[in-house]
Order: structure tokens, then sequence, then C-alpha cells
């Protein structure tokens, strides 16, 4: 299934056929971050304008109805670490959160997700039936890991049920772009716990490397763990390829900025 795009204003986001519950995976566009930043930079540490930045979450608060100054993120470290979040993590930007996680997780109304990426894999989960979501950040060694076995049994501790679980597996560098060595497809092989024909391809060019579909594995892992096929979109966006519309770490060689998935569970009110 395939993602929408959405453009309000200048904003442009995109958003998965599978999750019902209010999110946005954002793209460059629409923001007023200059020159390598430009335009919707979301990430802070990477020097860009802070004000800049901030101008960047009030549109993107504006174009999604997502709260953003109500919004849970933490330091990402590429590990496997899933933390479940409350109001209590409800942090100002710039300021440094005093934990790390590559996964978030929460059952409370109101309170948004973010996960940065530029290249990593975002993944977000939400079980509408028991209203529980996740931000998950899939680069290589948080997904070979287990960092979403770890999301779903933190989701599963609020209550969620794989059976239920929607998964949108958002834009990410891609099998014809993510070249990889030997040790990341036995990573990968190990991770799955079964066989990863088709999802890699050694490169032709370079004696020793391959190229890895990480979001195909991240939904094969996601199927392990009881997720319903049918309830799992995968972006088949690149982020190395649509280099204008997303910033690619590999392409521009950490001179880039950020984009973020985000989710939230509406209140009721
Ligand atoms: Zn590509």
């Amino acid at each position: 299934m395939t993602f929408t795009e959405n453009k309000i204003g200048q904003v442009c986001f995109m958003t998965a056929p599978t999750i019902s519950a209010r999110h946005a995976f954002t793209t460059r566009f629409g923001g007023v971050s200059q020159g390598i930043y430009a335009s919707m930079n979301l990430g802070t540490g990477r020097g860009d304008s802070d004000e800049a930045i901030r101008e960047n979450y009030r549109l993107l608060g504006e174009a999604t109805g997502i709260d953003v100054t109500t919004m849970a993120f933490t330091k990402q470290v590429h590990k496997a670490d899933v933390r479940i979040v409350t109001m209590a993590d409800v942090h100002e930007l710039f300021t440094a959160v005093p934990y790390e996680a590559d996964g978030i997780v929460t059952d409370v109304p109101g309170l948004a997700l973010i996960c940065f990426t530029a290249d990593c894999v975002p993944v977000l989960l939400h079980d509408p039936i028991n209203s529980v979501i996740a931000a998950v950040h899939c680069g290589w060694r948080s997904s070979v890991a287990d960092i979403l076995g770890n999301a779903l049994a933190a989701m599963e501790s609020l209550g969620a049920k794989a059976e239920n679980i929607c998964a949108a597996i958002g834009p990410a560098i891609s099998g014809c772009c993510f070249q990889v060595g030997a040790e990341v497809i036995e990573a990968a092989k190990e991770y799955i716990g079964s066989d990863i024909e088709g999802l890699y391809r050694p490169d032709e060019k370079a004696e020793g490397k391959f190229y890895l579909d990480l979001k195909s594995c991240n939904a094969r892992r996601l199927m392990l763990l009881g997720v319903k096929e049918e309830n799992i979109s995968v972006s088949d966006e690149c982020t190395k390829c649509s280099r204008e519309k997303y910033w690619s770490h590999r392409f521009t060689g950490g001179q880039r900025g950020t984009q973020g998935a985000l989710i939230v569970i509406d209140r009721k009110d």
C-alpha cells in the first residue's frame, strides 16, 4: 500500500494508509531553514539556527494538527532500548534529554512521539483498539538488535496486542542504495531468524559489499512478531534517490538537516 503525499500550504508530509492515528513523515519541504538545512529541518544540534527550527516546528504543527509543544523525543544512539514515555517526558526543544533510547512508546492521549532520521528507517506503530503508539528509529544496528521486538513488548505491557498493531515503515535509504558489508548481511540473517533471500544482493562493482533492503527486513520481523501483513505499509521512497525531498546522511556526508516521524493519540475532548 502506498503512502499519501499531503500538501498543506508549503508543508509536505507523508502519511501511511495503515495508520489511523494522526501521524506524519516529514519531508524537506515547507520550512524556513536555509542552505543545507533547507527547509523543514527538525534536527537541533546540527548547526541550524534555533529560530528557524522553532518556526519549522510551528509550521509543521499547524499543517499536521499535531501539538508539537507536547512532544516526547529522546537521544538516539543506534541501540535497541525502548522507553515508555508520559507527560513527564515532554522536553523543551534544545534541552538535553536525560536518557537515551531509539524507540518510544506511550498510551497517553495528546503526547506526540517523534523520531528523527536521515536514511535510517522510521517505524510508527499503532494499536487502535487499545490506543498505544510507538515511534522507532530503526537504523541497521538497532534493527538487528531487535528494537522492534522491544517496541512490541513495551506496547504489549501497556495492553496492546500484536494482532491489532498497525505499522508504517517510512521513507529511508532503500535496497537500491543501502550498501553494507557482509557482517551486516550476517546480522540481518540472524535478526530475521530465517532466510532473507530476496532482501539483499551483491554489489557487482564492489567486492564483499551488498545492497540490503532494511525496510523489508523490518516488515518481515514485524510479521514474525505477530503483526498482520495487511496491517503493514512500507514507503517505496528512498531517501538517497529522492535527495531533493528527503535528507540522506550518506548522500550529504552528514551535512544535512533531519526529518521526523511523528504520531499522536488525539485527546478525546
Ligand atoms: Zn535509492
